[in-house]
C-alpha cells in the first residue's frame, strides 16, 4: 500500500514537474525527472525558476490574444443606425459608419 502511494505521488509530482517546466519554456522531460526525484519540494523550487525568454514572449502573446478576444466579445452600438456590432468592428456592415480606432 505504501509502495502504491509512493508511485502515485511520483506520478503526480512528475506530471506537475513536466507541466511547470513546459510552462516556463524548459523541456518537460527534465521537469518530470525533477518532480519524480525531488517530489513536492522540487515542484516548489520549479515554480520559482525564471521563465525563458521564449516563455515570456509566449505569455505576452497569449495576453495580447486574450485582450483581442475580450474586445471582440464586447459590443459597440453604431451611433448612426443603432446596429449592435462586435468590439473590433471597424466599419458598420449596415450603414458603413466608421468606428474610431481602438474604441472598445
Ligand atoms: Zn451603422
Amino acid at each position: 500500500m505504501a509502495l502504491f502511494i509512493s508511485i502515485l505521488v511520483w506520478l503526480v509530482t512528475g506530471y506537475f514537474g513536466g507541466y511547470i517546466f513546459a510552462h516556463k519554456g524548459y523541456s518537460p522531460r527534465w521537469g518530470i525527472v525533477w518532480g519524480v526525484v525531488l517530489g513536492p519540494l522540487g515542484l516548489g523550487i520549479a515554480a520559482l525558476l525564471p521563465p525563458t525568454a521564449e516563455a515570456r514572449e509566449r505569455a505576452i502573446a497569449e495576453s495580447a490574444t486574450r485582450q483581442v478576444l475580450w474586445q471582440a466579445n464586447q459590443r459597440q452600438v453604431c451611433p448612426s443606425c443603432t446596429r449592435e456590432n462586435s468590439g473590433i468592428t471597424k466599419i458598420c456592415p449596415r450603414c458603413g459608419h466608421r468606428f474610431p480606432q481602438g474604441a472598445g
